[in-house]
């Protein structure tokens, strides 16, 4: 059975067999502690204000299969650091 977990880079949803050892397509690390599941329900729930979110960087755009769009200007040191893992 797969766990549902975030990319900490994308912000993808990714659906892995072991959350320490599997990593999203993109190479980033996945993880599901409770602070990027509220994330993501904030993200599902139409937020995408960085601070809201607890990411680095903006982004202007999010979709579950694709990820975010981070917007260009924006620092490319990625994303969920504030929150504890
Ligand atoms: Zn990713
Ligand atoms: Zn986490």
């Amino acid at each position: 059975m797969s766990t549902e977990a975030l990319c900490q880079d994308c912000l993808r949803v990714c659906f892995v067999a072991d959350v320490d050892k599997d990593s999203c397509e993109c190479g980033g690390q996945v993880c599901c502690c409770p602070g990027c599941m509220a994330t993501l329900q904030e993200l599902r729930a139409g937020e995408r204000d960085k601070r809201a979110l607890g990411l680095q960087v903006e982004i202007s755009d999010w979709n579950e299969q694709t990820g975010c769009v981070v917007v260009e200007n924006s620092q490319s040191t990625l994303t969920t650091q504030r929150r504890a893992h």
